[in-house]
């Protein structure tokens, strides 16, 4: 029997052959959802969505694009928001 942390079903199940020849199930964290636009809610590109200890093993460049406001706002409203405040300014 698992431990109780791991008899959920929002882990995945994979089994494995062992070199051994036994079989052993290893389980795996779904991954989330897509990074999403803070403004206007489009998918981000360039933005990878893979559990949380996959993202610690990138490089800071590899989890967001480096823009400004990269890995927070699409491309479309960094574009306005930076017009506006030009025209502001
Ligand atoms: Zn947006």
């Amino acid at each position: 029997m698992p431990r109780p942390s791991l008899r959920t079903r929002s882990r995945k199940r994979r089994s494995l052959r062992m070199p051994g020849g036994s079989t052993k199930t290893h389980y795996k964290r779904e991954k989330t959802s897509v990074s999403r636009c803070s403004r206007c809610g489009q998918a981000l590109s360039g933005v990878p969505h893979s559990t949380p200890s996959e993202l610690r093993k990138l490089t800071a460049s590899q989890r967001r694009l480096e823009r400004v406001y990269g890995g927070q706002l699409c491309h479309n409203c960094v574009r306005e928001l930076l017009k506006q405040a030009v025209r502001s300014a």
